[in-house]
């Protein structure tokens, strides 16, 4: 029997001896390496600025603080998603105002969007059926939070006219999504910031990190002070200018960040390719529905491989025949409108977002990374088959 990781990241010696090389230097934190990093993602993105943080979550909440939403102010955002995204928002007491997603990328559904932006905009009644049932903010709508869902862009171009009609921030959660393009531009550059996280499972590492891109300069040096305390520059060790946070980046995972990078494009190549693999064989299997890239995704950028189960299949039992014989799978995502804080604070029920309710129940991650050989792949997928069949 094949015992098959769920994901697994992808190192060489290089990077390896990278993270060496920073531990024997007297220098941790606060060096060169987090700007060597940053600089990386300047040059491979475009963007003006790059503002490197500990975790994808620690960037999210920067650009939270530097679009200025704060307590009860409204924000258009995603139910499927990782709950990072919405529980940015949450860290300044904003309100997510959840819209329902295109069944076919699980992205946020752009024509709900605009919908939800006029209304919202216009107040009253009109307002109403957007917001939760209790937790409502009294707050005006500022953003939007789009999603880079597992790898594909969200509908970018549609996103930013809605921000532009109602002059709207847009955060761009691409943490699942680096080096994927929309219409032949890079995610994460479409919104006025776009976020990238590091953790092992996703397309590059730094054990932990993430990173934020922008082309405001202004809000730049704020988050700069924001991750580092609340120091703004000039002030000293002992003074803080903002209340901030310890959100940095350290040496050795910045180190390993510019390693990565370099490697960046092989890597996403690989990943396709093991993507390739899963297609050809699952597409076989007549219950099984394969993850669809949409045209205006002009390169997917593969994160997890999420396949689509039929609704009458009971997922916990296949799970559970999988893992016993070497492969795990993983439902993806639970709606964040279902986690039981978000029913505590808002209120939500089971029926309130139905395609994200659908796709919830019936998707699941199967293992990937770009690490894994054809005859893993060839494994899995012969297990999947007969397990379903069975
Ligand atoms: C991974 C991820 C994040 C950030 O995760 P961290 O673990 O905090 O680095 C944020 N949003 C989405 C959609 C993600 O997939």
């Amino acid at each position: 029997m094949m015992k098959i990781p769920m994901s697994s990241p992808d190192l060489s010696e290089a990077d390896r001896q990278a993270v060496i090389d920073v531990i024997n230097t007297p220098i941790l934190s606060l060096g060169p390496k987090v700007v060597e990093f940053e600089k990386a993602f300047c040059d491979y993105t475009g963007a003006k600025h790059a503002v490197a943080v500990n975790s994808g979550t620690a960037g999210l909440h920067l650009c939270v603080h530097a679009a200025q939403i704060g307590p009860g102010d409204l924000v258009i955002t995603t139910p499927f998603s990782f709950v990072a995204s919405t529980n940015a928002l949450l860290f300044e007491n904003a309100v997510p105002v959840f819209v329902d997603i295109d069944p076919k990328t699980g992205n946020i559904d752009a024509g709900l969007v605009a919908q939800a932006a006029q209304d919202l905009s216009a107040g009253g009644k009109a307002a109403e059926k957007w917001l939760p049932r209790q937790g409502r903010g009294a707050g005006k709508l500022k953003a939007l939070l789009p999603v880079d869902v597992f790898g594909q862009p969200a509908a970018m171009d549609k996103i930013n006219a809605v921000a532009q009609e109602y002059s709207l921030k847009v955060i761009e959660d691409s943490c699942e999504a680096l080096g994927a393009t929309y219409q032949g531009k890079k995610a994460g550059t479409f919104g006025d910031f776009g976020i990238f996280a590091f953790y092992p499972n996703k397309q590059m590492t730094t054990g932990e990190g993430g990173i934020v891109i922008t082309d405001d300069a202004k809000s730049a040096d704020f988050m700069r002070a924001l991750r580092n305390q609340g120091r703004a520059p000039g002030d000293t060790w002992l003074s803080h200018t903002y209340l901030g946070y310890n959100y940095r980046l350290d040496e050795m995972s910045a180190a390993l960040g510019s390693a990565q990078m370099s490697r960046l494009d092989e890597m996403l190549a690989k990943r396709e390719t093991v993507a390739g693999w899963y297609a050809q064989r699952l597409s076989e299997i007549p219950q099984i529905e394969i993850p669809v890239v949409v045209p205006a995704t002009t390169r997917m950028s593969w994160f997890v491989y999420v396949i689509r189960l039929p609704k009458e299949l009971d997922r916990a039992a296949l799970a559970r025949r999988l893992e016993a014989r070497g492969v795990p799978i993983r439902p993806y995502f639970l709606p964040i409108h279902l986690q039981p804080y978000m029913v505590e604070r808002f209120g939500y029920r089971e029926g309130d977002f139905p395609v994200t309710e659908d796709l919830g129940r019936r998707g699941v991650a199967v293992p990937f990374s770009g690490v894994m050989s054809e005859a893993q792949v060839d494994y899995v997928c012969e297990a999947i088959r007969q397990e379903i069949a069975g």
